[in-house]
């Protein structure tokens, strides 16, 4: 009765003026040599509205992405609401193509067809399908297991194109890379059409994977998931939880600025320019900018890379 409630609240807050047109996320992958995106997640404090990132997403759009992605909180249900109305707001507002997150491990199979209808009738077709996280304080359902199983849903109720996670140095519930590349196929087998990795600060762990990726037989193309590290609670958060190995290069700019915020930030931003550079030079099929909300960020970094990006400009 009361996740009713908080469904109905919700779905009246979403409107827009036109509606958009469908940019299959595929068409970006032929088109461009390097695709371009930045990933983006709705305000986290308590009482926080969906709206007060737009003056960040105004400034995102700036720089032109090919897509922003919009991550989707825990919990399942209603939770993700605000997900739909960010990407709502992407397409119809700013006119840059969304990329909605879901993720299943807490919903049933009734939650994700709600979710799945609002995504629809909201025009934002292009969605991440992920389990998500398990986490000990929510109750989790019983209805997925894995990100496939969610793909093979999504694709039961609409052609959605799907995007799907991937973890250069594995993820930390399998016990080999190798064995988690082969999993990977199961998400393919249900429709996902390209991949985006977790965040990495060695690239020379991402030149390992997609070698074994490609040798593997698994051909959609993968972007390259960046993380520009600017400030010591980031450094405690991010960087400390994520089981992203840690090149000596990085663990030395991080204690050599680890009380001077203003180095750190330029030295965090330098340091993804490099790993960017590397990566658009190498061929990669796509960058994705995990700027933290962070337009400044976003700005800088674009204006490190974008003479590698063929037909863009200057911000
Ligand atoms: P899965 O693909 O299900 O994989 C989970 C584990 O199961 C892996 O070890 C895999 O090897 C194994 N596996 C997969 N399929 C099978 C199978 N059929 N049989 C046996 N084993 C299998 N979390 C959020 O809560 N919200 C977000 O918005 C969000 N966005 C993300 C964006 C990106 C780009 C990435 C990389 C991660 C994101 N996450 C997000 C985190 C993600 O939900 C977690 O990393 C989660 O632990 C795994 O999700 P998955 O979709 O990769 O799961």
């Amino acid at each position: 009765m009361k996740t009713k409630m908080c469904y109905n609240i919700t779905i009246c807050i979403i409107s827009y003026k036109s509606g958009g047109k469908y940019l299959r996320l595929s068409k970006l992958f032929q088109e461009k040599e390097c695709v371009f995106s930045i990933e983006v997640f709705p305000p986290k404090k308590n009482g926080a509205t969906p709206e007060q990132l737009y003056p960040v997403l105004k400034e995102l759009a700036k720089l032109s992405p090919d897509y922003i992605s919009v991550t989707y909180g825990a919990g399942g249900g209603a939770a993700g609401m605000s997900t739909v109305q960010i990407a709502s707001h992407l397409k119809h507002e700013l006119g840059i193509e969304p990329l909605a997150h879901l993720t299943c491990v807490n919903s049933t199979h009734q939650q994700v067809e709600f979710m799945a209808q609002q995504l629809k009738e909201n025009n934002i077709e292009n969605l991440l399908a992920l389990r998500g996280d398990i986490c000990p304080d929510l109750p989790r359902q019983t209805d997925f297991t894995h990100a496939s199983d969610l793909a093979k849903q999504l694709k039961s109720i609409h052609e959605f194109y799907l995007a799907g996670a991937c973890y250069p140095e594995g993820h930390v519930e399998c016990d080999t890379l190798r064995q988690d590349v082969e999993n990977l196929k199961y998400k393919l087998q249900a429709g996902v059409e390209h991949l985006v990795t977790q965040l990495f600060f060695d690239n020379a762990c991402y030149y390992r994977f997609m070698n074994r990726a490609r040798k593997s037989g698994i051909d959609v193309p993968i972007q390259a998931g960046v993380m520009p590290i600017v400030s010591a609670r980031q450094v405690q958060r991010t960087v400390a939880l994520s089981s992203a190995s840690l090149p000596p290069r990085f663990t030395k700019m991080l204690s050599r600025y680890d009380h001077d915020e203003k180095a750190l930030f330029d030295a965090g931003i330098e340091y993804a320019i490099e790993q960017l550079r590397d990566l658009i030079e190498s061929g990669a099929d796509g960058v994705h900018l995990y700027a933290m909300n962070n337009p400044e960020v976003a700005r800088r970094v674009y204006e490190g890379i974008y003479d590698l990006l063929p037909e863009r400009k200057q911000a």
